[in-house]
């Protein structure tokens, strides 16, 4: 069932009205032209789904183009495994291949620096001497003014000449930097001379030992963009701040007007139950808590994937939420309801039993196998049946069976009669039992006029349930995940690792399927009857992650607080 909010996408808001704008304007000739520029020192998580989303959707919905730019600018923590990862899960996430190779601000290191040299010149920066613990100290507070540097003051000629020998790698590595020179009593923080070059004497993963300095993400953020003529600049709310910084450095590099991008931010994406920091996730991977970046815990887009997790889910997850100036956190039952609704329409349905107990039919005919015709997919009928086998020997949940059962439970249990799915009405006549007192085996008759799933003296049985045949049937283990935070919020946590879900995986490995599941591709999920949605894992004999439960556990949130 698609809920009503899921029906009705939200597509305009205050960007998207912007750039509508600025092309009746005329402003940057009608052209439009946005990009994502991801750090490759991490995996992608849903949080940047957000920002793909409206980069590349802004750009197709007027006609323009987004470029992929990493922003590769700290050799310390930059990977090929990172950039080819990225590159993937956004053509993934997209759900087709980008038009454009993927751009790196590391092939415009040399003009930034040419850039750099016209701000010497003009006397709009200087190499800085103090260390960083100074520079930090003298930069004052939001309520204090901070102080002018002793190099402050260096001649034009003498900065040039200094910056000349940083990139030739003439200092150690901390002793010196390149600042701007804009004023350091400013209200702005950002503009008390940031710094736009540091030494560091480290091999990059594309330009190798070239360079021995590195820009700033302030330095190299803008000026990329208005190399390749951005003309929207969309980033989150935290670099605000940042923002009278970028259209300095533009205006002072005398950018011409009507080329200039400008820089445009909305919300991040959070999520209950969710850390979407990438040095948090890093640590998560590097602590052996999860089994990389990409298992189907993390909220990383391979994690997702994995989990088995729609693509176009998670994208009209995005564009339902919108874009807003403001900071929020959504539950993550909500972004599950996606999932579900998109899962419904489009799984194949297949029996599985993932906790097995022996049931034998006492009064089926022996060694008879009677095939039982099952649908495919009700949402879709041109899914199909298929046929399954049936016999006197099955297995079902050992949930499904209570030898004292407590009142409201109306499966089976010593005496009463259930319906099998597709199958018959079974009565408990008798239980086996293990030495420790563990059910083993349930007997039970079965009434061949039940055939049609309905009794013909019009009998009624308050419980259906799921089986596997024996014989037939495939073996195989099922991974089922719970959150990997146990409390709503840990990323307002002082240590949210103190607050990891020690039970948010269980594998049940004696799980037994249906023969059809031999159909089942690599990364596609099924809905296994009564149990939820289920993931082939790619490469795992016979394993299936959980990716969603059935129960829609965000009409519950909603209705709980509609009550309040
Ligand atoms: P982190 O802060 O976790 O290290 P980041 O934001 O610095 O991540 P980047 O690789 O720099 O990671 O992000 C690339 C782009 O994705 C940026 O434009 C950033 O604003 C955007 N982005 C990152 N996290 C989110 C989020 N939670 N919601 C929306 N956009 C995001
Ligand atoms: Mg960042």
């Amino acid at each position: 069932m698609t809920s009503d909010v899921q029906q009705q996408p939200k597509k305009a808001d205050f960007i998207r009205d912007s750039v509508k704008a600025d092309i009746s304007s005329g402003r940057h000739y009608g052209r439009v032209q946005t990009r994502f520029p991801p750090e490759p020192n991490g995996y992608l998580h849903v949080g940047h789904a957000k920002s793909i989303c409206l980069n590349f959707g802004i750009a197709e919905e007027f006609g323009g183009f987004c470029n992929l730019r990493f922003d590769d600018t700290n050799p310390e923590t930059e990977s090929v495994e990172f950039v080819n990862s990225i590159h993937h899960d956004i053509e993934w996430l997209l759900g087709k291949t980008l038009s454009k190779e993927p751009l790196f601000a590391s092939d415009y290191f040399e003009n930034m620096f040419e850039w750099a040299v016209t701000l010497i010149k003009r006397g709009k920066a200087y190499v800085d001497d103090q260390d960083a613990a100074t520079i930090s100290e003298l930069r004052g507070s939001y309520t204090q003014a901070g102080e002018n540097s002793p190099f402050r003051e260096r001649s034009p000629e003498e900065n040039l000449e200094l910056f000349l020998k940083m990139k030739d790698g003439g200092f150690a590595e901390g002793s010196c930097v390149l600042r701007a020179k804009i004023a350091m009593d400013h209200e702005n923080m950002n503009m008390r001379d940031p710094v736009l070059y540091r030494i560091r004497k480290k091999s990059h993963f594309r330009t190798g030992n070239k360079w021995v300095i590195y820009p700033t993400y302030d330095w190299a953020h803008g000026q990329s963009d208005a190399l390749e003529k951005v003309t929207h600049s969309l980033c989150t709310l935290e670099f605000e701040s940042h923002r009278l910084l970028y259209d300095w450095f533009l205006e002072q590099l005398e950018v011409p007007i009507d080329q200039r991008p400008y820089q445009t931010e909305f919300a991040r994406l959070n999520f209950t139950h969710t850390v979407l920091s990438k040095r948090l996730l890093k640590k998560l991977v590097e602590d052996g808590v999860v089994a990389g970046w990409d298992d189907p815990r993390m909220p990383t887009i391979s994690g997702l994937r994995r989990r088995g997790y729609p693509s176009k889910s998670i994208r009209n997850f995005c564009q339902h939420i919108g874009i807003a100036k403001t900071n929020s956190t959504h539950e993550i039952e909500l972004l599950e309801s996606f999932v579900r609704t998109e899962l419904n329409q489009s799984s194949q349905r297949r029996m599985a039993v993932i906790d097995p107990v022996r049931l034998t039919i006492t009064n089926w005919p022996e060694g008879k196998i009677e095939y039982r015709t099952a649908i495919n997919n009700p949402e879709n009928e041109s899914a199909g049946t298929r046929d399954i086998p049936f016999s006197g020997s099955l297995f079902i949940e050992r949930e499904d069976f209570k030898e004292d059962p407590p009142a409201k439970f109306f499966r089976l249990s010593p005496g009463r009669e259930v319906r099998l799915r597709y199958g018959y009405f079974v009565t408990c006549t008798d239980i086996v039992k293990d030495k420790s007192g563990k059910v083993v085996e349930i007997l039970c008759t079965y009434d061949p006029a039940t055939s049609g799933g309905k009794a013909p003296d019009g009998r009624k049985v308050k419980a259906t349930i799921h089986w596997v045949e024996q014989t037939n049937c495939i073996k195989g283990s099922v991974a089922t995940y719970d959150r990997l935070f146990s409390s709503e919020r840990p990323d307002l946590l002082d240590d949210p690792f103190e607050d990891l879900n020690k039970e948010s995986l269980e594998v049940l490995e004696s799980a037994v399927f249906e023969p059809a599941v031999a159909d089942v591709a690599s990364n596609e999920v099924v809905q296994f009857e009564r149990l939820g949605y289920f993931c082939r894992d790619e490469s795992q004999v016979n394993l299936f992650h959980r990716t969603v439960g059935l129960r829609d556990e965000w009409a519950n949130i909603q209705k709980r607080n509609k009550s309040k």
